[in-house]
């Protein structure tokens, strides 16, 4: 880090940010819990990263003292002139761009280059980003791993096995062609203003998606399966045509419920379902 870099709490003094709830923000001042966070990914040198709600900038210091270059998408205008001073110290290494991440072309933004996500944001953004980052036909995805700060308990989700009541939707769309582990547990007194919540990073990388499987098909069934996860399958899968005979043709006891369906047999189903 350039010596001249002064402590966070300062910037945040100096720039008057303070935390605004309903853009979620809860800061991380802790620089060495940051470097933790920005070493998640892997050696980040010379690597283009987009980071997602950069604020007064801690996370966005750690990614840059790793090497990476940063394009950082930010929608509070307050925090614009203290990511500047940061930019000014490492200066051609971050780009920030003010607007909100739910309304931009992440890939388009990214010049078509490969990158990695980092990002700590507010739930539901983090959520409806994930669901974007992890959905959809193309595959592989232009970003090369997503390391996300989450509340715990939607962390869990996430990286859920079956059998539980913290598998549903978000575990399948997270597992059936990536990787999903839980990276850090973070304790709540680390964020200043501290959330009513314990927060989990987790970190994601592709994998080979299986043939044959629309995703949208598979989110369909996934969706269907536990939109109505307490009913037996034969009940909830209904409304999709050719559920009920696809359920037969892979060998899937029609009364069983959602949550006791390993990924694998939401493949075999949705594969069905697309043949
Ligand atoms: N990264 C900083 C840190 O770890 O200390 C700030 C984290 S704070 C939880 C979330 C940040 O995301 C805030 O700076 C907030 O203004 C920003 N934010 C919220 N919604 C956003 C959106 N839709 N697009 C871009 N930034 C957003």
């Amino acid at each position: 880090m350039p010596a001249d870099l002064p402590p966070l709490r300062e910037v945040i003094a100096r720039h008057g940010l303070s935390a605004s709830k309903s853009l979620g923000q809860n800061f991380l001042l802790d620089e060495q819990l940051l470097d933790r966070i920005a070493a998640i990914p892997g050696d980040l040198s010379d690597k283009a990263v987009l980071e997602i709600g950069p604020g007064p900038g801690g996370l966005t210091r750690a990614l840059l003292r790793a090497g990476a270059r940063v394009t950082a998408i930010e929608m509070d205008r307050r925090c614009l002139p203290a990511l500047a001073e940061l930019g000014e110290a490492f200066p051609g290494r971050l780009r920030v761009v003010e607007g909100d991440a739910l309304k931009l072309d992440h890939a388009e933004l990214m010049g078509g280059e490969p990158f990695a996500v980092l990002s700590n944001l507010p739930y539901n953004v983090g959520t409806a980003l994930f669901v974007r980052w992890l959905g959809g036909e193309r595959w592989p995805p232009l970003w090369t791993s997503l390391t996300l700060m989450f509340q715990q308990e939607v962390a869990q989700r996430i990286v859920a096995a079956p059998g539980g009541s913290a598998y549903g939707r978000l575990a399948v769309l997270a597992q059936w062609r990536a990787q999903a582990k839980l990276a850090m547990k973070v304790h709540r007194s680390a964020f200043t203003p501290p959330p009513k919540v314990m927060s989990a990073v987790v970190h994601i990388t592709p994998a080979a998606m299986p043939g044959g499987v629309s995703a949208r098909t598979l989110e369909r069934v996934s969706e269907a399966a536990f939109g109505q996860r307490r009913k037996m399958l034969r009940q909830s899968l209904k409304a999709i045509p050719g559920a009920l005979d696809a359920l037969e043709q892979v060998g899937i006891e029609p009364t069983r419920r959602a949550e006791t369906l390993a990924i694998g047999e939401f493949v075999a189903l949705a594969r069905c379902l697309n043949a």
